[in-house]
C-alpha cells in the first residue's frame, strides 16, 4: 500500500516552497523572483493546444508484416499472419478515426470498434518478443515489454501499470502523440490468473486485471506519475512561470496490447475435454499446445483458467507461438537475420579472426540447446557455453580462420589445444616474415645487404611475443645504429653485406662495435 500524503498540487507546491524560502533566507531571496521569466512578452503566455501533428503513417498489408517477420522469426507462421491482420486492422482503424474526425468529429468519437488486442500463448524462448519487437521496428511505434509478475508483487499495482504508458514515451523520445500509437507487451499474463475457480479467493490477480482492462480500454494516464517528485516540481514551476498548471496525460485509446504466456494448465483442460468425447481429436494424448488443438480453447476455458470475462474479453486475437524442436533451432541459426551465429561471426573478427561453421556442427549445436528446453535461449547458452575459451585463448593467438567443424562441438577443448598450437605456429611464422621485410627495407634504403639468418629469427620472434611488441618497432629500435656504422665498414672495407645472428638481436651494440672495429683491422676482408 502506498503510505505517502497525496502529492500537493503546483498551487500548493509553490505556496510551500515560498513558505520555505521566506523562513531560511528571509526577504532577500524569493522563490517567485527564482522562476520568474527574464522578459515576459506578449503572447509568451500559454501555448494554443497544437492539433496533434504526428506525422504518423500506416500503409502496410499484412503480406508486407508477414515478409519482414519471416526475415527473422523462423516458424511461427500462424502467429505472424494471425498478429500481421491484427496489427493492420488496428492501424488502419486509427487511420480512419483520424480522417474522419477532420471532416465530423461527433462521428469519429462515436465509430465503434473493437480492438484487435492480442494473447500470445507459448513457452518461452519461441520468439514472441521478438515478434512484437519486430513488428514495432517495422511500423516505427514504440514498444514496451513487462512481466505481468511485477504488478502483483508491488504493492501498489494501478502506479507501476500506469508507468508502462509513460515508459512508451520516454521510447517515443517524448513526444506524447507518438506514444499513443505504441504497443503494449505484457508477458508471464497467466501468472495473474486468479484461483478463483480452484477454490480460494485471489484479490491481486484480480485487482491486476482490473487495473490492465482499464488500461485496454481507455483511460488517460498522467504523463508525470505521482511519485515522480522531479516531474511534479516541473509541473510546478511551469505553473509559477505561466500562471496555469498544464495537465498532461496521455490516452490508451490507440495503444495495442498484445499479453503472452505459457498457460500450461490449458493443455490439460482441452484434454479433459477430449477424453470426455466432447471434441474429436486424433492425436490424442496431447503432448503440446500447437495451433490445432488451440482451435478448441474458447472463452470459456480462459475464465476456468483464472481470468475474469471483460478481461478476457478485451483480448480478441488469439494465437499459439509453438514449440521450436531441433530443426528449427538449426534454421534459426542457419537463416534468421538476427542468428546468433552472426553475432559470434562478429565477436571473432573483431580479434582478426574469420569464422566459418559447418552444417554438421550446427545440427549438434541444435540438439544440444533443445535439450534445454528453453526454446531459442537454449542456443544462447549451448554457444557461450562452447566458445567462451575459444574467444579467450584464441583473441591474440595469431589464428585468423576458425572452421567449426562436428568435431570442435564433440570434443572442443582438444580442438581448441590444437588451434592454439597452429595459432602460434602462423603468429611466428607472420613475425618471422615481418622481420624479413625490415631487412629487405633497410637493405634497399641504406645501399647495404642485410640479412637475418635462423637464429636471428628465431630470437626476434621470441622477444616480440614476450615484450609484446610489433616486429617492425622491435627491429627499428634494436637495430637503430646499424645505419651509420654499417655504412662506416663499407666505407673503411667496401663490405656491403652483413649476416645478423642471435647475438646481434642479444646485443646489438656489442655485435655492431666488433664489426666496425675489425673493419679498421689489418684483417679486415670483406665477407
Ligand atoms: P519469448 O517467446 O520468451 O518472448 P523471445 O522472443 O524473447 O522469446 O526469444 C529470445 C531470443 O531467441 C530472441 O531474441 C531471438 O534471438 C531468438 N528466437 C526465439 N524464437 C525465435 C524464432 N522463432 N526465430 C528466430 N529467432 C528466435
Amino acid at each position: 500500500m502506498n503510505q505517502n500524503p497525496p502529492f500537493p498540487s503546483p498551487e500548493e507546491l509553490q505556496a510551500k516552497l515560498s513558505e520555505f524560502m521566506k523562513s531560511n533566507f528571509g526577504d532577500k531571496v524569493t522563490f517567485a523572483s527564482f522562476a520568474q521569466p527574464e522578459r515576459a512578452e506578449v503572447g509568451d503566455e500559454e501555448e494554443p493546444p497544437k492539433p496533434i501533428e504526428d506525422g504518423f503513417v500506416f500503409d502496410f498489408l499484412p503480406r508486407d508484416i508477414k515478409a519482414h517477420l519471416d526475415r527473422f522469426v523462423i516458424q511461427q507462421d500462424e502467429a505472424k499472419k494471425v498478429l500481421a491482420i491484427a496489427v493492420c486492422d488496428h492501424y488502419n482503424h486509427i487511420n480512419y478515426v483520424r480522417q474522419l474526425a477532420t471532416e465530423d468529429a461527433v462521428r469519429a468519437e462515436e465509430t465503434e470498434y473493437a480492438k484487435q488486442n492480442v494473447i500470445l500463448v507459448g513457452p518461452t524462448g519461441v520468439g514472441k518478443t521478438y515478434l512484437i519487437k519486430h513488428v514495432a521496428e517495422l511500423i516505427k511505434v514504440p514498444f514496451v515489454k513487462a512481466d505481468a509478475t511485477k504488478f502483483s508483487e508491488t504493492g501498489y499495482v494501478g502506479g507501476d501499470v500506469e508507468d508502462l504508458v509513460r515508459e512508451l514515451v520516454q521510447k517515443a523520445d517524448g513526444d506524447v502523440a507518438r506514444a499513443q500509437f505504441g504497443i503494449i507487451y505484457i508477458d508471464e499474463i497467466d501468472k495473474i490468473a486468479s484461483a478463483n475457480n480452484m477454490g480460494g479467493r485471489d484479490v491481486s490477480g484480480r485487482g491486476v486485471q482490473t487495473t490492465l482492462l482499464k488500461l485496454m480500454e481507455e483511460t488517460e494516464v498522467p504523463l508525470r506519475s505521482a511519485n515522480d517528485l522531479q516531474g511534479q516540481l516541473q509541473a510546478a514551476f511551469e505553473f509559477q512561470r505561466k500562471g496555469k498548471a498544464k495537465r498532461e496525460t496521455i490516452s490508451t485509446r490507440n495503444i495495442l496490447f498484445v499479453v503472452s504466456g505459457a498457460f500450461e494448465r490449458l493443455k490439460t483442460q482441452v484434454a479433459r475435454r477430449i477424453a470426455q468425447g466432447q471434441i474429436g481429436f486424433q492425436n490424442a494424448p496431447l503432448a503440446v499446445l500447437d495451433n490445432d488443438v488451440f482451435k478448441h480453447v474458447t472463452t470459456g476455458d480462459f475464465v476456468e483458467y483464472g481470468f475474469e470475462p471483460e478481461f478476457i474479453g478485451r483480448l480478441p486475437v488469439r494465437v499459439v507461438c509453438e514449440e521450436l524442436n531441433a530443426g528449427d533451432l538449426y534454421k534459426i541459426m542457419k537463416f534468421s537475420e538476427g542468428s546468433i551465429l552472426r553475432q559470434y561471426e562478429r565477436a571473432f573478427r573483431a580479434y582478426g579472426i574469420e569464422a566459418s561453421f559447418e552444417d554438421e556442427a550446427l545440427l549438434l549445436i541444435a540438439s544440444a540447446a533443445a535439450l534445454e528446453k528453453t526454446g531459442a535461449r537454449g542456443l544462447l547458452t549451448v554457444w557461450e557455453k562452447l566458445f567462451r575459451d575459444y574467444k579467450y585463448h584464441l583473441a591474440g593467438s595469431g589464428l585468423t580462420q576458425l572452421r567449426v567443424s562436428e568435431e570442435l562441438v564433440r570434443e572442443p577443448v582438444r580442438v581448441l589445444e590444437r588451434l592454439m598450437a597452429e595459432g602460434h605456429q602462423q603468429e611466428k611464422a607472420a613475425m618471422v616474415h615481418e622481420a624479413q621485410i625490415f631487412a629487405d627495407r633497410f637493405s634497399a634504403e641504406h645501399a647495404v645487404e642485410v640479412r637475418f639468418d635462423e637464429s636471428a629469427l628465431q630470437r626476434l620472434a621470441q622477444r616480440a611475443e614476450a615484450e609484446r611488441m610489433k616486429m617492425s618497432e622491435l627491429c627499428a629500435h634494436l637495430f637503430k645504429d646499424f645505419q651509420f656504422g654499417l655504412s662506416l665498414i663499407r666505407k673503411n672495407m667496401g663490405r656491403t653485406r652483413f649476416v645478423l645472428s642471435a647475438s646481434a638481436v642479444d646485443a646489438p651494440d656489442k655485435f655492431l662495435s666488433d664489426l666496425v672495429l675489425q673493419s679498421y683491422g689489418p684483417a679486415a676482408a670483406p665477407e
